[in-house]
């Protein structure tokens, strides 16, 4: 699944290509995404791109008179390609630009979602978000104050949207990892310190995760090639029963909040 880094890592791709560019007309083949694919975009006609933003995991193309909100849900990717080519199966949209080139959404699960606002400040997909994880506004006093009086467990309640977009599943585990905290623990049980190495910690583990992501921006003019969904070094995520890399113990595995869950025993308290 697409998750922030990778998201950021096609904003960074797609915009170079936009930006000063024009949307001449869109080809919606199939507009069953999650939601059926706004009107507004499947009647696009000559809008000028003024920027390619993301908030959380959503890209958010701004045009003169609306916005494009893309979700890549499951398994959505977007590309750019240099000349028309035959479309396959799962090739749903193409924004044709005035250039030439075409940006293509492919999903083979389709929950992935194209919509459209003309009020970006009241958009309901957008409205109830916390704050991002790598700006100022995610940082310890902030987490510490939410956290007071939480007895969910600290994995699930930093992959809560409400409290921090974009930590998914991976970064969750991998920063408890770095962090020394055990996942299970109940988020009020955390020291100011503890929370506050644990904001670093998630800022590093996404952080390193887009830099490794800035070297596959190439695949974006690859025709042919799957846009990069980057492997990135990971110490717990999908290691159980390995040894851990830092003390030798065998990386343990839970449920928690239905989503798989792994920890060293022995580097995490
Ligand atoms: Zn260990």
């Amino acid at each position: 699944m697409p998750e922030l880094p990778e998201v950021e890592t096609s904003r960074r791709g797609i915009e170079p290509y936009l930006v000063g560019n024009k949307i001449q007309y869109s080809i919606v083949r199939n507009n069953k995404l999650r939601w059926s694919v706004a009107t507004e975009i499947v009647h696009i006609a000559n809008e000028s791109v003024i920027s390619v933003k993301r908030r959380a995991k959503y890209l958010l193309i701004q045009l003169q008179h609306g916005w494009i909100i893309i979700h890549l849900g499951m398994s959505g990717s977007i590309r750019i390609l240099t000349k028309q080519q035959l479309a396959e199966k799962h090739d749903h949209i193409d924004l044709i630009l005035a250039d030439g080139k075409i940006l293509r959404y492919t999903d083979p699960r389709r929950f992935g979602a194209w919509l459209w606002t003309n009020d970006l400040a009241n958009c309901s997909v957008l409205s109830h978000l916390g704050p991002e994880p790598l700006s100022i506004d995610f940082n310890a006093d902030y987490l510490y104050q939410r956290a007071k009086n939480k007895k969910t467990a600290i994995k699930p309640w930093l992959m809560d949207n409400k409290v921090v977009v974009g930590v998914g599943n991976i970064y969750a585990n991998e920063a408890l990892f770095a962090a020394k905290i055990l996942p299970a623990r109940a988020a009020y049980s955390l020291t100011k310190k503890e929370i506050s190495n644990l904001v670093i910690q998630i800022k590093q583990v996404l952080q390193r995760s887009i830099e490794q992501g800035g070297t596959t921006l190439k695949d974006f003019l690859q025709s042919d090639g799957k846009p990069g969904y980057f492997s990135q070094q990971l110490f717990v995520y999908g290691k159980k029963d390995q040894s851990c890399t830092h003390c030798g113990q065998l990386i343990e595995s839970i449920k928690l909040g239905q989503r798989s869950t792994f920890f060293c025993h022995s580097c995490q308290k």
